[in-house]
């Protein structure tokens, strides 16, 4: 029979929504059932005597691909996951993922020539590795490199290697992609060869998966050019293997109801607390800051006492959030699984190195709930590769078409900030997508990620309390069919309002399940663990410090001024304080307005307050005008080598402020510009000029 127009489109349709399918998904790294055992314990897997060799590794498993990934927030790992699937099902490699932390690298030069190595690595704040990468960046950098043959740098040890890099960066930081430019440089320097062009990802310019896509089919052209592989036909093939199990009731004490691990299941939670292992932490107090009717930021104290967990001021803490029962209901309603939801199941990687992104046996309520990110931004690619899923043609249709015409997405998905289930309920009129399988949906959602918050207390003053300061997300867009959530936030939120004896814990009725799984989080108790920094006081307190902070970007100054007062008052010799904080209005969002005039009394004029409120006058004022007005004395304090900290929104207010610092040294040293952003540049280098943005 021949094929008529319609008949192509969603034959295409098909062909593009199961490649597509396979370009997002999620092979997590290798490992057995990490949950019943190693993270429990809160150390990675391979901590706990797992082998460290990742050719080893690689033979055991007829492996001939390893997708290393460097990830702080889940992306990197999102992508090499990705790279993974599509490699095997496109080009018929054996893939691999794993977290360059698992392994060690000093038998790189014996990698096997007919193997493929791919590195996706995200850069962190100043151009530094993420956390899983330090010790694979110290090592492949390293001046006196030695590998287990004994080879040098000199020798050129890795002629053997063949490798792939996508690095994820922001061009807003001055270190831009860094991570990969150094790693691709240290990589050729030891005689590797590159294929395809080392793909560099914006998330400043906000096309971070565009570029990701525009890079990886030269790469793959380029891979299967030099290892002869063939593109072939992708089929859907699930990565879990999910099982009901009705001879287990939800509140069989082996059930996961959201618990991270094995030991919070047993309900002995047991330290050390780390990104693998949150402590369940009591907010021992929670304020609003603002004094506005449509807007909220949250102050709150949060224990750490008997946790073993220590700060210094300046750290981050890691908040683990809960998904809005809300947001859960939908999702689980337009799935079809609204009844099931306590069903009991277990989910097993079919593969022996895909990994099982949450511990099992679970429920569906409990895997959506506490391990899916299900309110994130919609993936174009994931529209697609769902659109195979529909309920009937037409859904079909509009899916494809959503999935392949940019334009029409944005329009319709990205402008109006959507999330998967409010998606797919307007595109199928709330009919239900019965024939998704699950092990899509854990494929291409991410992991819940925990957030961070810049801790606004100082450890000297109170060790075993964690101050936060953190602004409630909530946004309309014009058109737009739901009021945009954060999900951490508002579970904040209702957290407060529930301490607050509140009734109704949130206007609009997100809804969340705040005493946590099996009541563990009762009595006003969060997730947490804490993640140390770089943007540190001065050691010496005498050194003079000037701090911008506008917004909630004020929260590490609020820590640093805490701790400067507290200084003083013991007796030590505290240099000048300055802080520039600027706000909407004096009335509404001036945070902390009361205690910084304690701080003064305590701090006398050694404490400048210079604050700058956008909306109180026929003029916006910002930070930046008021250190135009102090160009002068900022110059000096710098001139006898005070700190320099900016605190708060990477896109644009760190970039000016740093920009507008290099102009005032220009003005009063009386030097060229170039020469200005030269000294500001010397200044970051030496940690003089320190960031704490997001
Ligand atoms: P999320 O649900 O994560 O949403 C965040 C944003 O993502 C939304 O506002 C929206 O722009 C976008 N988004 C989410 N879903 C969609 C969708 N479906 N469609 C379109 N867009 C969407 N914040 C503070 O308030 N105080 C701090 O001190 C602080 N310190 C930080 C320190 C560090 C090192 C970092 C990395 C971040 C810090 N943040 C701080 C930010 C904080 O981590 C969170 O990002 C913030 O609180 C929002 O979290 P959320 O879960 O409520 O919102």
């Amino acid at each position: 029979a021949q094929l008529d127009t319609l008949d192509i489109i969603v034959l295409a349709a098909l062909l593009l929504g199961t490649v597509a399918y396979f370009t997002k998904g999620t092979y997590w790294a290798v490992y057995g059932d990490p949950y019943g055992n190693s993270l429990a314990t809160g150390n990675g897997a391979a901590k706990a005597g797992k082998s460290r060799n990742i050719i080893e590794k690689m033979e055991e498993s007829d492996k001939n691909c390893v997708v290393f990934y460097g990830s702080q927030t889940g992306t990197a790992e999102d992508y090499a996951s990705r790279l993974a699937k599509e490699g095997h099902s496109r080009f018929g490699l054996n893939t691999m993922v794993a977290d360059l932390e698992d392994y060690d690298y000093d038998n790189l030069d014996k990698f096997p020539e007919d193997k493929l190595a791919v590195f996706v690595l995200a850069t962190y704040g100043e151009g530094e590795p993420t956390d899983n990468a330090v010790e694979f960046y110290e090592f492949i950098g390293s001046e006196d490199i030695t590998f287990s043959e004994g080879g040098t740098a000199d020798d050129k040890p890795l002629g053997v290697l063949k490798y792939v890099a996508f690095g994820l960066g922001n061009n807003t930081y001055e270190h831009y992609n860094s991570m990969v430019r150094n790693v691709d440089k240290f990589l050729t320097k030891l005689g590797a060869t590159r294929l395809g062009a080392a793909g560099e990802g914006d998330d400043g310019a906000g096309t971070m998966e565009e570029d990701f896509l525009a890079w990886k089919e030269p790469m793959w052209a380029s891979v299967c050019e030099s290892m002869g592989l063939e593109e072939r036909e992708a089929v859907y093939e699930p990565v879990f293997e999910i099982t009901d199990k009705p001879e287990l009731s939800a509140e069989d004490d082996t059930v996961y109801l959201g618990e991270p691990n094995k030991n919070h299941l047993e309900g002995a939670q047991k330290g050390p607390y780390n990104a693998n292992n949150p402590f369940i932490a009591p907010i021992l107090e929670s304020s609003e800051l603002f004094n506005a009717r449509d807007r909220n930021c949250l102050h709150m104290e949060i224990g750490i006492n008997g946790s073993n967990l220590s700060y210094t001021t300046g750290d981050h803490i890691a908040i683990w959030p809960t998904n809005a029962g809300k947001e859960v209901d939908r999702f689980l309603n337009i799935l079809g699984l609204g009844e099931k939801r306590h069903t009991v199941i277990t989910v097993k990687g079919l593969d022996p190195t895909a990994k099982v992104p949450f511990p099992s046996p679970t429920t569906y309520d409990a895997v959506v709930r506490y391990h899916m990110e299900i309110c994130a931004p919609v993936s174009r690619q994931f529209v697609s590769a769902i659109a195979q899923f529909s309920p009937n043609d037409d859904i079909k249709a509009e899916m494809v078409k959503l999935g392949s015409e940019k334009d029409y997405f944005h329009e319709k998905v990205t402008d109006r900030n959507l999330n998967l289930a409010q998606l797919l309920e307007i595109v199928s009129k709330g009919e239900p997508w019965s024939k998704i399988p699950f092990s899509l949906m854990i494929e291409g959602l991410l992991k819940i990620q925990p957030r961070y918050y810049s801790i606004s207390s100082s450890s000297f003053v109170q060790k075993d309390k964690i101050s936060i300061t953190a602004v409630v997300e909530s946004m309309h867009k014009e058109g737009a069919p739901h009021i945009l959530k954060g999900v951490t936030t508002n579970y904040l939120l209702s957290l407060k309002q529930k301490q607050h004896g509140d009734p109704t814990p949130d206007p609009h009725g997100l809804d969340y399940a705040i005493t946590g799984p099996r009541n563990k989080y009762d009595g006003i108790h969060v997730p947490i663990h804490v993640r140390h920094s770089n943007f540190k006081l001065p050691s010496d307190p005498s050194k003079p410090v000037i701090m911008v902070g506008p917004g909630t970007g004020v929260a590490p100054f609020r820590a640093f001024v805490q701790e400067r007062a507290a200084l003083a008052k013991s007796g030590q010799n505290v240099g000048k304080t300055v802080l520039f904080f600027g706000c909407r209005k004096r009335e509404e969002d001036f945070l902390y307005q009361h205690e910084w005039a304690e701080y003064k009394e305590i701090l006398g004029d050694n404490f400048e307050l210079h604050t700058a409120f956008s909306r109180d006058g026929p003029q916006k004022v910002y930070v930046q005008h008021r250190m135009e007005e102090y160009g002068e004395e900022i110059n000096k304090l710098l001139e006898q080598k005070a700190y320099f900290y900016v605190c708060g929104d990477a896109s644009n207010m760190a970039r000016e402020v740093n920009s507008l610092l290099g102009k005032l040294i220009a003005k009063y040293r009386n030097v060229s510009e170039t020469k200005g952003e030269e000294i500001v540049k010397a200044m970051r280098a030496s940690n003089q000029y320190q960031e704490d943005v997001w």
